[in-house]
């Protein structure tokens, strides 16, 4: 399996728009973030995880020409506003697969209602094959994912394991019996926003102690904000199996 990080930043991704906090001034690439979304590959099949604001530009980079899905882990826009760009995916291959909580698939539908709409389509608007995601695992190409349940502030959020891998964004609580299903997973990205509390994010050392309860062989942060500070800083911070991620980062498991 085939990982790459295709964005690694927080909402509003760094640079931030009109910021001179030193972060966003950084020439540093790997301080350079956008909106967070993962390419996953193994065998013939590629899925994506989100699909926000930047990707049109994550599939460019990655040089991405066919797609098998997208799962969402939630309705939010920094997760969720590229959709328009699927058109050159749909050209191509038709209906793009959904994955997503029905919740999330009716927020996207009110949201975007001319490509989920069935009737009077304007041509050349995509269309999308909707599938639901409930709190059990589903298949995706040959694999079974298994989804991790947890709350954003109040929102519920899914997080996704898939085989030894599994990807967790915009957590703040995670109940014990879904930190359960994530055992024995040697690789685990999972969102640190900041060093400073935050009411919908996990902390830095939340996040690390979150680490710790899975225990993965490695473990890669992202969601990051630019108060975080520069990647190569805080890097040799961070205990021996973890990582910063940064924009473009591969990692094959
Ligand atoms: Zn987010």
């Amino acid at each position: 399996m085939k990982v790459t990080f295709l964005g690694t930043g927080t909402s509003q991704g760094i640079p931030v728009i009109g910021s001179d906090h030193p972060v966003c001034m950084s020439t540093n690439l790997k301080d350079k973030r956008l909106r967070v979304s993962v390419l996953i590959e193994w065998d013939d099949f590629t899925y994506i995880i989100d699909c926000g604001p930047d990707f049109r530009q994550q599939m460019l980079t990655a040089n991405c020409s066919r797609i098998d899905g997208i799962v969402f882990t939630h309705e939010h826009a920094d997760h969720t506003a590229g959709l328009d760009d699927i058109r050159p995916f749909y050209f191509r291959q038709g209906d793009i697969p959904f994955y997503a909580h029905k919740r999330v698939l009716g927020e996207l539908a009110k949201r975007f209602d001319y490509i989920f709409t069935t009737k009077d389509k304007y041509p050349g608007v995509p269309s999308v094959i909707q599938h639901e995601i409930k709190n059990e695992s589903f298949s995706l190409g040959n694999l079974q994912v298994m989804p991790i349940n947890g709350y954003h502030y109040k929102l519920q959020v899914f997080g996704f394991r898939f085989g030894d891998f599994a990807y967790l964004t915009d957590m703040k609580t995670v109940a014990d019996e879904e930190v359960e299903k994530l055992k024995g997973v040697k690789v685990l990205v999972v969102n640190a926003l900041r060093e400073k509390e935050h009411m919908s994010h996990f902390n830095l050392k939340e996040a690390l102690d979150f680490i710790d309860k899975v225990k993965p062989e490695t473990a890669y942060l992202t969601h990051i904000s630019h108060y975080l500070g520069f990647h190569d800083v805080v890097q040799q911070t961070l205990p021996e199996n973890v990582y910063l991620a940064y924009d473009n980062l591969k990692i094959e498991l």
